[in-house]
C-alpha cells in the first residue's frame, strides 16, 4: 500500500499543500506539545462516549466521569506523542475541557431535541476501533471516526475538535467527510448518500448530504496530491498557518515557476 495517499492528505493538503509536501520528503514535523493540543484529543476521546452522556440523568457528571476515564487512557492512546508530558500541562488541558462542560451539555441536549433520543444514539453508537479502509480503485486509504448504519444504509462520522459554524459544516471537513464517504462505499458496495460531523467541544451534531460537487473535488485533489509525492514543491496557501506549522523550520525553498503548471 505504498503507493497509496492518505486521507489526511487531503485535509493537509486543503490547509496548506506544501505540509503535504514536507510530509513526503520525510522531514519529521517539529510538534510542540501544547495544553490546548492536549484539550483537543481530550475533546475527541470523550465524544466517542457521548452516548453515554445522553442516557445520563445527570449529564455534567456524566461528562466529569468521561473526562476522568479518557485522562487514565490518553498517555496510552497516544503514546508516541505525550508519554512524558507533564501532569501540569495535562490539569490544564483538562480545565479547558471542563470550561466547555456547560455547552456540551447543552448542545447535546438540544441534538436530543433535534433527532430524537434513539436516532441520536444512532449517529453516536458507542465507539469500536477506527477501521482502517482502504480504496483499491483510487489507491487511497483513511479512518472514519465512527462507521455507521442509517436508514440500513453504511454511513460515517468525524470528530472535530475545534470551533463549530453557525449552522452546517465547514467546507474542508465536508471534503474529509466525503473522501471517507467513498473509502466506506467501496468497502461495503452501497451508496454512501450522508454523514455526520460531530463537533465536540459544543456536542453538536450535524447531519449533512455527500454531494457531487465534493467528491468531484475530492478526485480532484487526489490528483494534486500525487503530484506532490512525486516531488512537485506546490505553491503555498495564500493564507497558509506558518506561524503554527510543524514544518515551519524546513519551509524556506521557492518553488520553479515551471512546478506552477503541473
Ligand atoms: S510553513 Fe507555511 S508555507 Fe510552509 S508548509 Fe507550513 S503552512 Fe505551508
Amino acid at each position: 500500500m505504498n503507493n497509496y495517499i492518505k486521507v489526511s492528505d487531503i485535509t493537509e493538503y486543503l490547509r496548506c499543500p506544501r505540509k503535504v509536501y514536507y510530509a513526503y520528503q520525510e522531514h519529521r514535523p517539529l510538534r510542540t506539545i501544547t495544553s490546548s493540543y492536549i484539550a483537543s484529543l481530550l475533546l475527541k476521546e470523550m465524544a466517542y462516549e457521548y452516548a453515554e452522556v445522553v442516557l445520563s440523568d445527570n449529564k455534567e457528571n456524566k461528562l466529569h466521569e468521561l473526562l476522568d476515564r479518557v485522562i487514565i487512557r490518553l498517555p496510552a492512546i497516544y503514546s508516541d506523542e505525550i508519554l512524558d508530558i507533564d501532569p501540569q500541562m495535562i490539569q490544564k488541558a483538562a480545565t479547558e475541557v471542563q470550561n466547555y462542560f456547560e455547552k456540551i451539555k447543552n448542545g447535546i441536549m438540544e441534538s436530543v431535541e433535534l433527532f430524537g433520543t434513539q436516532l441520536l444514539l444512532d449517529l453516536i453508537p458507542p465507539h469500536d476501533p477506527e477501521p482502517i479502509l482502504y480504496s483499491s480503485k483510487f489507491h487511497f486509504s483513511g479512518s472514519p471516526d465512527r462507521i455507521l448504519m442509517l436508514d440500513g444504509i453504511a454511513s460515517l462520522s468525524i470528530i472535530r475538535t475545534g470551533t463549530a459554524p453557525e449552522t452546517g459544516i465547514w467546507k474542508n471537513d465536508r471534503i474529509r467527510l466525503t473522501a471517507l464517504a467513498i473509502l466506506v462505499e467501496e468497502n461495503s458496495s452501497s451508496t454512501v448518500d450522508q454523514g455526520v460531523v460531530e463537533y465536540s467541544r459544543y456536542g453538536i451534531i450535524r447531519r449533512v448530504k455527500i454531494k457531487r460537487t465534493d467528491r468531484r473535488k475530492v478526485m480532484i485533489l487526489m490528483g494534486r496530491i500525487r503530484k506532490i509525492k512525486h516531488g512537485r514543491l506546490p505553491e503555498q496557501a495564500k493564507d497558509a498557518p506558518c506561524d503554527y506549522c510543524v514544518y515551519k523550520e524546513f519551509c524556506h525553498v521557492s518553488s520553479t515557476l515551471a512546478s506552477r503548471f503541473f
